[in-house]
């Protein structure tokens, strides 16, 4: 962080201003910076501790409260109190609604498709709102311990979040005051904490296990050149140390013979017992025997005991690992590192059991609650021009690009392409005086816009009314380093011009992307032969509508001769086009192109020569 310069023109100290690491967590979330000693380090505000619950309170009188004293009102409060909002961020209701019932609070169904609100008495808040205000707590934390301005900071998100999950968490930055430069994925960040892929020369393979209170993730990144790469992700967003928490309580009640339902009425119990348990599975990290009362409720549990317990669920994960690297097409031998992320590695046995199928020692010398922050905030530094020998980039694994006439797909940013990247192209009209312009952009590898995504569609409206082919429309893509597209069309004899941000509200999986890829090749030979077919089709219609409308305007200047054959021109083209392949068509379009084009030439008439060049969108 902060390096600190004396202005020479007032004699005052100039502190540069900091840009800080967040993990914004399921459970808890925390912030990171960078040391005068340059070593990341986690905030740890007075008295307040390092993570902070993501919840958020709202009292009676609409006032908020978030972390700690908001986890106080988790028991007796639940409907006014907001935990786990990340997993409604970015996501509509028809993507939540399997598991609706595991949220305490109103989460509201009234348009499916669209994303979800939560109403906490008489108001609505989106997730956005409510990660915002997470966000705002630590900011304000950050601000006080480092007694600084904190206004710029690097957030991380799961690996498999989609765009519209990482565009909805720098919504929530924003809304908190904060410039997101980046969002960046956990794995990523829990990687360069062990300053692993800080070296661009080195090449690497890792995979990142992450198993925290309630969610369970793991990736295979590769590391190559300082670009971080996302072969497979894979787990369950409902397994965690709250498994094993439950797992032990379930096992006390049959020890102790308890009514299950009495239980379950009598929730300070069940909490108390609930609380037991977990000090329990953490006591397992130090002592073999674990043994306490609550009333004359025996909480007795050894550590094998406790094993045997959570083996189902550790064994869960490891399937899932087996799962993300079959997905990455590696073997095991070909994994250099394994790094452990999340609160619920510290127990024994789930290090043992990764370790075991990795079949290497793990990573968990970094504490595994801090290691995302921890590596955010390294990002943050690199971000903020420290260590300028390094430049951490992602890659776009699908082409990205818009559909021009025929419903052909017109590839402006190719897949594998280094992010952030800029690319554009020029287009023009097909039509005379066409005063719109629809924009469709897609996302994948096929010829046909119809076989890849669609991923936003706009209109640029007000272009004045010319000729077809004079408009000049420069559509370009700007991607950013958290893989949002920024779709930007400009006419530019007019200045007309209209921006979208891609947000689609689904996302899309390894698998889908793969599936898509292996289409492309399946399906290469068929779509270039349509590629080819459609292009020379859209070329003669472009023909045929610019002959007539030249006839139309201009007819009088020609003998009835010139007329009658260039109607015969016409017509042989017309009916190619209806029924001829792509040889016979280009052939119709040079027989009328040789003919007409000496009145084209006498009348000077460019709108004939401008249309048959360039792209046009319809
Ligand atoms: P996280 O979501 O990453 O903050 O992880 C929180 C989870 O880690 C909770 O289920 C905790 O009970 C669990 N946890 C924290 N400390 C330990 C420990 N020493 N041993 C086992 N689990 C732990």
């Amino acid at each position: 962080m902060a390096k600190v310069s004396i202005n020479l023109a007032t004699g005052s100290i100039q502190k540069e201003e900091l840009i800080v690491g967040i993990d914004l967590g399921t459970t808890n979330s925390l912030v990171a910076f960078i040391n005068q000693d340059k070593d990341a380090q986690v905030i740890n505000d007075t008295g307040k501790g390092v993570l902070v619950p993501s919840i958020v309170h709202f009292g009676p009188t609409g006032d908020v409260t978030v972390g700690n004293e908001a986890k106080e009102f988790l028991i007796n409060d639940p409907q006014n109190t907001i935990f786990s909002v990340k997993r409604l961020l970015g996501r509509s209701y028809k993507d939540i609604e399997n598991y609706k019932d595991f949220f305490s609070y109103k989460v509201i169904d009234d348009d499916s498709e669209s994303l979800v609100k939560i109403k906490v008495g008489d108001k609505f808040y989106t997730p956005i709102e409510l990660s915002g205000l997470i966000l705002k707590e630590l900011k304000a934390r950050a601000e006080h311990a480092l007694k600084t301005p904190v206004n710029r900071a690097v957030i991380t998100v799961p690996a498999y979040f989609n765009d519209s999950q990482r565009q909805a968490t720098r919504d929530a930055g924003k809304l908190a005051g904060l410039d997101v430069l980046r969002i960046v994925n956990e794995p990523t960040a829990a990687s360069l904490a062990y300053g692993i892929g800080l070296n661009p020369e080195e090449t690497k393979t890792i995979a990142v296990y992450d198993l925290g209170g309630g969610t369970f993730d793991v990736s295979i990144l590769q590391i190559q050149n300082g670009i971080f790469e996302v072969l497979s992700t894979n787990g369950d967003t409902f397994l965690g140390g709250d498994d094993f928490d439950r797992a032990i309580v379930e096992y006390w009640i049959e020890k102790n013979q308890l009514n299950k339902a009495e239980l379950v009425a009598n929730h300070e119990l069940a909490q108390k017992l609930r609380l037991k348990a977990e000090e329990a599975k953490k006591a397992f990290s130090h002592q073999s025997l674990f043994n306490e009362k609550i009333g004359d409720i025996w909480c007795t549990l050894d550590r094998n005991t406790f094993e045997q317990l959570i083996l189902p669920k550790v064994q869960q994960t490891i399937t899932a690992c087996e799962n993300a690297l079959r997905d990455s097409k590696l073997t095991i031998n070909q994994i250099d590192e394994v790094v452990m992320v999340g609160g619920s590695t510290r127990t024994a046995l789930v290090k043992k059991m990764v370790a075991d199928f990795f079949k290497r020692p793990v990573h968990d010398e970094v504490n595994p609650d801090e290691v995302v922050a921890l590596g955010a905030a390294i990002q943050a530094d690199i971000l903020a021009g420290n260590r300028k020998d390094i430049l951490l980039l992602d890659v776009t694994p699908l082409s990205l690009g818009i559909e021009t006439m025929g419903g052909l797909m017109d590839v402006i940013i190719p897949r594998n392409s280094k992010v952030p990247t800029k690319a554009g192209r020029q287009y023009t009209t097909s039509k005379d005086g066409q005063v719109n312009m629809k924009i469709a952009v897609y996302q994948g590898e096929r010829d046909l816009i119809k076989e890849n995504r669609k991923l936003a569609e706009f209109e640029l409206k007000g272009i004045p009314s010319m000729p077809a082919g004079f408009p000049k429309v420069d559509i370009n893509f700007l991607l950013n380093a958290d893989g949002i597209l920024k779709i930007q069309a400009v006419e530019l004899r007019s200045g007309v011009k209209q921006e979208v941000e891609v947000k689609p509200t689904y996302g899309i999986t390894d698998d889908q992307v793969e599936q898509m890829l292996m289409d492309s090749i399946t399906h290469a030979k068929d779509d270039v032969n349509q590629r080819m077919l459609i292009e020379a089709r859209t070329e003669g219609e472009q023909m045929v509508y610019t002959v007539e409308r030249f006839i139309q305007k201009n007819g009088s200047y020609l003998s009835a001769d010139e007329l009658a054959e260039t109607n015969n021109y016409i017509a042989s083209l017309k009916a190619v086009l209806a029924n001829g392949d792509k040889d016979a068509i280009l052939k119709k379009i040079d027989e009328v192109n040789e003919f007409t084009r000496p009145f084209a030439e006498r009348l000077m008439d460019q709108a004939i020569s401008h249309a048959m060049k360039g792209k046009s969108i319809e």
